[in-house]
């Protein structure tokens, strides 16, 4: 059987049905969302009656939640279930004040399962793959969300957790791993082991794609590794406070992600002035859970910055498609006046051939004046013995970045493997300026 779609009707709903089922699971969300204390007391503050809701657009009606609304009201304030029908949570690390939390029900896990499944269909992954989940299990949801998901899917799944590069090599071959996923950082120290233990990833081992998510990466940095992995790697965007992975997917033509927007309302507006922005311009992107019952979020602002796409998808889905995110409104730095993403920084690096794949940014005050140093891995270790070289190498990235962000940066540069491999999201700015 050729078969195109993991669940063809929904995902190739018209915009119009979709608005409809949209509304009719808002509706069944707000029930839901109202038995939890936060949203009952916030509905009865604002005076919403989730009856009087006529279309999806009414829930504009609704405030905005936030990161810290979650933290605020921590452990169960937004608990919509009773107990006895909550079978899991995750939350996140929180380094400062009460960690994010979210539940589960039975249903839910089902929904999420369902929903990764689908997404790793639409890359090609099948039930006849062998898929090797790199990623921290536990509370993060990288790990037992793909997991459920490539078993739902009915693929060999192994739960090879984050880390021990040389393990996850040997795993990949002796069980003929045909399908990764993991995050985009680590792919790049990965490569490195495989030329240490005298292997090319292209040519000794059965790998077909991969999946790389949960962290910004710009197009280039996607570029580079699917030239050493010789595969094509597929983006995959989620959140804990929308499950996790499986709320955003690319499709086998690469060309931004659908979003699931039979599982998710997706609005993006102007972080400052909360309005929506017009279509196709970058903002903020807001999501409501529209298929999960012990912990519905209504319009939950990210923080991470994307656009919807124009045009039809030649996959035949029919859910919109978001870009590649830009960062996080709060990645930003701001630097002698000038406001600074860290993905345009590793825009610029990953296209100098000569660079390697690790960098850091770190943010001083040396003499009183706030510099930026670029922290920068050369791609062949033997090129730091060359001073002219070397020279030029740090001419260009100093020209390169400043073009681009309008800041003349200090560059240093490293050994290749300078920076250890870290097993959770990668850290690319370090601000140790003096507050004043
Ligand atoms: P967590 O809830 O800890 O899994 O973190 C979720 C956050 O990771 C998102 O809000 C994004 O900032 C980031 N993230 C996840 N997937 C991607 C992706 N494909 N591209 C860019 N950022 C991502
Ligand atoms: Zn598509």
């Amino acid at each position: 059987m050729n078969q195109q779609y993991w669940e063809k009707e929904l995902e190739t709903l018209s915009q119009v049905d979709l608005q409809i089922l949209q509304y009719e699971r808002l509706k069944k969300t707000l029930r839901f969302a109202s038995q939890s204390m936060y949203y009952k007391k916030l509905f009865a503050e604002k005076k919403i009656n989730p009856d009087g809701f006529k279309s999806i657009k009414d829930i504009e009606k609704i405030p905005f939640t936030t990161k810290e609304d979650l933290r605020s009201n921590f452990p169960y304030g937004f608990l919509a279930a009773e107990k006895r029908e909550v079978i899991r949570l995750h939350s996140s690390s929180g380094t400062t004040g009460n960690p994010t939390v979210v539940y589960h029900s039975k249903h839910d896990i089902d929904s999420w399962a369902n929903l990764v499944a689908r997404s790793l269909f639409a890359v090609g992954t099948r039930d006849t793959d062998v898929f090797q989940n790199i990623s921290g299990y536990g509370l993060f949801t990288g790990g037992l969300g793909f997991q459920y998901g490539a078993e739902r899917l009915g693929a060999l799944t192994i739960p090879a957790g984050a880390g021990n590069s040389k393990r996850q090599i040997k795993l990949m071959r002796d069980y003929g791993t045909t399908v990764i996923h993991t995050i985009p950082s680590y792919v790049m120290h990965l490569v490195d082991f495989f030329r240490e233990m005298n292997l090319d990833p292209r040519t000794d081992t059965d790998l077909r794609h991969m999946v790389i998510g949960a962290e910004p990466h710009t197009e280039e940095t996607r570029q580079r590794i699917q030239a050493m992995m010789g595969i094509k790697a597929y983006n995959s965007y989620g959140l804990s406070e929308m499950n996790g992975p499986g709320v955003a997917f690319e499709c086998e033509y690469q060309n931004g992600m659908h979003l699931w927007e039979d599982a998710f309302y997706a609005e993006i507006i102007d972080p400052v002035t909360l309005q929506h922005v017009p279509e196709g311009e970058i903002g903020e992107l807001v999501l409501t859970s529209l298929d999960r019952q012990a912990m519905p979020i209504l319009r939950y602002r990210t923080r991470d910055l994307t656009r919807f796409l124009p045009g039809s998808c030649p996959c035949g889905r029919t859910h919109r498609r978001i870009d590649r995110m830009k960062g996080r409104s709060d990645d930003m730095f701001i630097i002698r006046g000038c406001n600074v993403f860290p993905m345009q920084i590793e825009k610029v690096l990953m296209q100098i051939p000569e660079v390697g794949n690790n960098y850091m940014i770190q943010l001083e005050t040396i003499d009183g004046v706030d510099e930026m140093i670029i922290e920068v891995e050369v791609l062949d270790g033997n090129f730091l013995d060359n001073y002219s070289k070397l020279e030029k190498l740090s001419k260009i990235i100093t020209n390169e970045v400043k073009n681009e962000v309008l800041v003349t940066p200090k560059v240093k540069l490293v050994q290749p493997n300078h920076f250890p491999p870290c097993e959770g999201k990668a850290l690319r700015v370090k601000d140790n300026r003096k507050q004043y």
